[in-house]
């Protein structure tokens, strides 16, 4: 079974376990309690937000199991290429709110500017909104460039805001998946990608043992059937899994000297509900710096798409 549902929960356990998880991290991590403060800023908008996305509609989208199915044989993720209608109308205030959060929390001006780009009419919500879908990193990059914001955050603003959105649909499409084709097809996906949206993984979530990869945008969960490097399918001696702090055993990267990339894996008792993968993924950050001072970073999205500009 490659693709892991994981049940939906009210939002209030939803915050009480976010709580539980920060104080555990700043406890033993005091140094990271700004980062911590913001990210439960920012986390609260998208809990909010995905309430309001779950009580309304999700567009209809024709796409028949077969059609998705040959999709996912060829390695294609099932939303990459789909005209999706972004309902901006209730993204967009949630876009300012993060704008908002950011400035507060560290981003200050940088943040203040884009909030005030949106809202002058200077960056066009649909078109960002749209682009961050599709994850067309090169639009939002060079939209921002151009009008003299900062990419990165850009780019993090419209994924936080899209963020409840595409998890939404990515449970429609792979929870509801109907057919034994459309099942069978999922089932035998081996890909690093997200077989949803295209994303590379956050971190891979071990429970009891089984390695789940869990998508960056979407939080889907999925697991492989080998052991093996996520970017460029590596088994042999060029994958090394480790555990830089040899006192957390629970907490370890895998690199692979034939890519160049890493994956960070930590043990926990049960796989994080969307949003609150953002949290396996804060607590890990170390492991981030570790991973980069020996050379390995994380290859950039893969392009499904082809891009008129
Ligand atoms: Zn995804
Ligand atoms: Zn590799």
């Amino acid at each position: 079974m490659a693709y892991v549902r994981i049940e939906a929960i009210s939002r209030e356990k939803l915050l009480n376990s976010a709580e539980d998880r920060w104080r555990a991290i700043a406890a033993a991590r005091p140094d990271l309690a700004p980062a911590l403060a913001l990210q439960r800023a920012l986390l609260t908008l998208v809990v909010d937000l995905a309430a309001v996305i779950d009580a309304g509609r999700l567009p209809r989208l024709s796409l028949p199991p077969k059609y998705l199915a040959a999709k996912l044989a060829r390695g294609v993720p099932m939303l990459a290429g789909e005209p999706v209608p972004v309902p901006v109308r209730v993204l967009l205030p949630t876009l300012g709110q993060l704008c908002d959060a950011l400035a507060i929390g560290g981003a200050g001006d940088a943040a203040t500017h884009i909030r005030e780009a949106i809202d002058g009419g200077n960056i066009e919500p649909a078109s960002l909104l749209t682009a961050s879908l599709t994850r067309n990193q090169a639009a939002v990059r060079t939209g921002a460039v151009h009008r003299g914001l900062a990419p990165d955050l850009v780019w993090l603003v419209a994924e936080l805001a899209v963020s409840p959105f595409v998890h939404a649909l990515q449970r429609a499409l792979l929870g509801n998946a109907v057919g034994d084709e459309l099942r069978a097809a999922l089932d035998g996906w081996h890909h690093g990608h997200c077989p949803a949206c295209g994303s590379w993984p956050a971190v891979a979530e071990v429970v009891a043992g089984h390695r789940t990869l869990r998508c960056s945008f979407c939080a889907s969960a999925w697991e492989l059937p080998s052991y093996a490097c996520i970017y460029c399918g590596e088994k042999g001696e060029k994958f090394v899994t480790a555990a830089p702090n040899a006192d957390r055993p629970d907490r370890r990267i895998e690199v692979c000297s034939a890519c160049g990339g890493y994956l960070k894996t930590i043990d926990l008792p049960e796989l994080s509900p969307f949003p609150l993968l953002s949290i396996s993924d804060i607590e890990t950050t170390d492991l981030d710096v570790s991973a980069m001072e020996h050379g390995y970073g994380r290859p950039p999205l893969r392009d499904f798409a082809k891009r008129s500009g």
